[in-house]
């Protein structure tokens, strides 16, 4: 059983964290610019739409739901730059640069870090509120932070990621014990 076969029952729940998302399979070769990995091991958001790897279970797509739906809010945040409207194909080669696994320079690799940052840190959020102990969370965001560095063509200098990682999750625990 994939995750395809309960894709409607997925659809409504990824609603509740953006309403305007759409599940789709990652099947295209399209996919495979960003080579095998980004084809079969990364959900990836693009506007609405979060293609995901049609062998996910049901439980693998519900754990990245919270990260992609705040990818849909940057897309909306940054609409301008990727491109939501009519201009949208103009923007899906700056999302490539943006997301996938293409190695950039410094400058645009930092921006590409900071909404990585941002998208995970509010499912950190989201699990911290719903009761998850901190020590797993905190573990999540140093699996992602590793993710990052390894995946994403070396954003960043991974000392910096760890570092950037940390500084969020502690800031974060602050606010949420205030
Ligand atoms: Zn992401």
């Amino acid at each position: 059983m994939t995750w395809v076969n309960d894709k409607d029952v997925l659809q409504a729940e990824a609603r509740v964290f953006d309403k305007s998302v759409k599940l789709k399979t990652k099947n295209s070769k399209l996919w495979l610019v960003g080579g095998k990995n980004f084809k079969e091991l990364f959900a990836t958001t693009l506007g609405h739409s979060i293609y995901i790897p049609s062998a996910w279970t049901s439980e693998q797509v519900r754990s990245v739901l919270v990260h992609e739906c705040r990818h849909i809010k940057q897309f909306r945040m940054f609409g301008w730059l990727f491109g939501m409207g009519w201009w949208a194909p103009a923007g899906i080669p700056l999302f490539l640069l943006f997301y996938a696994a293409v190695p950039l320079p410094i400058g645009l690799a930092w921006i590409r870090y900071r909404l990585e940052l941002d998208a995970d840190s509010v499912f950190w959020k989201f699990a911290l509120k719903n009761g998850v102990d901190k020590e797993i969370v905190h573990q999540r965001s140093m699996s992602f932070a590793n993710t990052v560095f390894k995946y994403y063509g070396w954003p960043w200098p991974k000392p910096w990621i760890v570092w950037g990682f940390n500084r969020k999750f502690n800031k974060m625990l602050k606010s949420l014990s205030k």
